[in-house]
C-alpha cells in the first residue's frame, strides 16, 4: 500500500477515502501554507507515491525532484497555475484538478454575491448603519442602478462563467454578453447570451463585468490599464478567477479616479497581500479567496482529489487529468 502526503488539512472525506483503501495518509500538521523548504523537506521524509496539494503550494521542478517516487500531484483546486506542467510532464508525473459541478455553482454564486454587494453598495450601507449615521428613511440615500435589464459581460465562459450567465439571465433577467477564445455554442443556444469578438467589446458594453478565465500567459493582466479605461463609469468589475488576471495597481488608480463604480474581488494579484490603497477604497468588496468555500463543494473537491489519486495508484487514468 502507498504512502500519500496531504499538504494541509482538508475535509476528512478525502483522507478517509484514501485510508479506506488501505493507503497510509500523512496530513501536514502545520496550520498554514508550507514554505518551499518545508514542502521539500516533508516530501523527502518518506517514500511518498502520491501528493494531494493545494493552490497555495508552488509545485516546481525542485519540489518534483524532492519526491522522485510520486506518480501524481492531485491539486485540490480547479485552477492549476501553481504547478509547472512542463516540469511534471518531463518527469512523468501526472497532475489532476477538481472541476466539480458543485465548484462551478459555488463560485458562480459567490461572483453574483459580489456583483450584488458592490452594485447595491451593501457593505458600504452596512458600515453606514453600524457607524450610527442612519437617521431615518431618506429618499436620496444609497441610490444605485437595478440589476434587472442591465448588461453583464462575462470574460471566460467555461464552467463557472456559464453558470453565472444562467443565474444572471434567468434569476436577474440581465442581458448577458461574453467573450472567450472558444465560442460556447451550448450557452448561446440555451440562454439568450451574445458572443463578443473581443475583451474590449465586452468592457465597453457591459454594466457589470465578471472574470472567469483560467490564469496562463494569455490571461495575465488581461485587464490592464488600457482596458480598464474602456469600462463605463457606472461599471462594476468582479474577479473570482485568479488575482494576476487584473493589473491590481491600475485597478486601484481607476477606482480612485472613479473611472468605474466599484469592484468585487475574491482573488488578489499578490495574494494574500493587497496592493497599497485597495483596502482603503469604499467602493470595493474584498473576500479571502472563498468563492468555492461551501460544505458541498469542499467535500466534493476532497473526494475528487482522493479519487484521482486512487485511480493513479491502481494503474488507471484519473478522471481529471490536466492536459
Ligand atoms: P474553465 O476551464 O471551464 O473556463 C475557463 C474559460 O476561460 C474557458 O472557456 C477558456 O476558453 C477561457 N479562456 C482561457 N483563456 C482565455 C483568454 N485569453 N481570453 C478569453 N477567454 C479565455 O474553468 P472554470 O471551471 O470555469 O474556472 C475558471 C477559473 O476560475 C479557474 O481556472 C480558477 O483559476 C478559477 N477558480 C477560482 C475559484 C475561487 O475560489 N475563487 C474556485 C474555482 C475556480
Amino acid at each position: 500500500m502507498a504512502k500519500i502526503f496531504v499538504t494541509r488539512k482538508i475535509p476528512e472525506v478525502g483522507p478517509e477515502l484514501l485510508q479506506a483503501t488501505g493507503h497510509e495518509v500523512v496530513v501536514s500538521e502545520k496550520d498554514n501554507v508550507l514554505t518551499k523548504e518545508e514542502l521539500v523537506a516533508a516530501l523527502g521524509a518518506a517514500p511518498y507515491e502520491a501528493v494531494l496539494c493545494l493552490l497555495t503550494d508552488k509545485i516546481d521542478d525542485e519540489v518534483l525532484a524532492a519526491a522522485p517516487r510520486v506518480k501524481i500531484f492531485a491539486n485540490y483546486a480547479v485552477g492549476y497555475d501553481n504547478i509547472d506542467l512542463d516540469a511534471a510532464k518531463a518527469r512523468g508525473v501526472l497532475i489532476t484538478n477538481t472541476p466539480a459541478v458543485s465548484t462551478s455553482q459555488s463560485v458562480a454564486e459567490h461572483a453574483l454575491a459580489l456583483l450584488v454587494a458592490v452594485g447595491r453598495r451593501i457593505v458600504e450601507a452596512d458600515q453606514f448603519v453600524r457607524d450610527g449615521h442612519y437617521r431615518g428613511w431618506d429618499p436620496m440615500l444609497f441610490i444605485t442602478p437595478d440589476l434587472v435589464g442591465r448588461t453583464l459581460g462575462i470574460i471566460g465562459a467555461g464552467r463557472i462563467g456559464s453558470r453565472l450567465a444562467f443565474h444572471a439571465a434567468r434569476g436577474f433577467e440581465m442581458k448577458v454578453i461574453y467573450h472567450d477564445i472558444r465560442r460556447n455554442d451550448e450557452l448561446e443556444r440555451t440562454l439568450d447570451v451574445k458572443f463578443e469578438t473581443s475583451v474590449e467589446a465586452v468592457l465597453q458594453a457591459a454594466d457589470y463585468v465578471s472574470l472567469h478565465v483560467n490564469l496562463d500567459q494569455s490571461t495575465r493582466h488581461l485587464i490592464n490599464r488600457e482596458r480598464l479605461a474602456l469600462l463605463k463609469p457606472n461599471a462594476v468589475l468582479v474577479n473570482t478567477s485568479r488575482g494576476p488576471v487584473i493589473d491590481e495597481a491600475a485597478l486601484v488608480d481607476a477606482l480612485r479616479e472613479k473611472r468605474l463604480a466599484g469592484a468585487g474581488l475574491d482573488v488578489f494579484e499578490f495574494e494574500p497581500k493587497l496592493v497599497p490603497g485597495l483596502a482603503a477604497l469604499p467602493n470595493v468588496v474584498l473576500t479571502p479567496h472563498i468563492a468555492s468555500a461551501t460544505e458541498e463543494t469542499r467535500n466534493d473537491m476532497a473526494k475528487m482529489a482522493a479519487e484521482n489519486i486512487l485511480a493513479v495508484l491502481a494503474g488507471q487514468t484519473p478522471s481529471n487529468l490536466v492536459k
